[in-house]
């Protein structure tokens, strides 16, 4: 008889458990830049504040502004860069 393989004390997973909710919230902002970076054609970029809406709407909902920047690569480079910022603060008010 073989004794079985014991997972060792310590794993990532337990590390990952004991970060809480705060973790929990950043992985959700992380998933939803992944989101974006997937179908950046579905978003744009608000030229009042920067912050990256859906497509359909017609004005910013944070800063009521018009202007739009659509080009993926400029969706794209505004979700890597709220993404970055998302792993360095704990800031809420971003604009997702
Ligand atoms: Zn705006």
């Amino acid at each position: 008889m073989t004794a079985p393989e014991t997972p060792a004390p310590g794993s990532p997973e337990d590390l990952e458990n004991a970060a809480g909710a705060e973790q929990e919230h950043l992985q959700e902002r992380a998933r939803k830049a992944q989101k974006i970076l997937e179908h950046p054609e579905n978003y744009k970029v608000c030229e009042g504040c920067d912050s990256i809406v859906t497509a359909r709407v017609a004005t910013c909902p944070n800063c009521h502004g018009y202007r739009f920047e659509s080009a993926p690569q400029a969706v794209i480079a505004q979700a890597k860069l709220l993404a970055a910022r998302a792993q360095t603060t704990l800031r809420a008010e971003d604009l997702f």
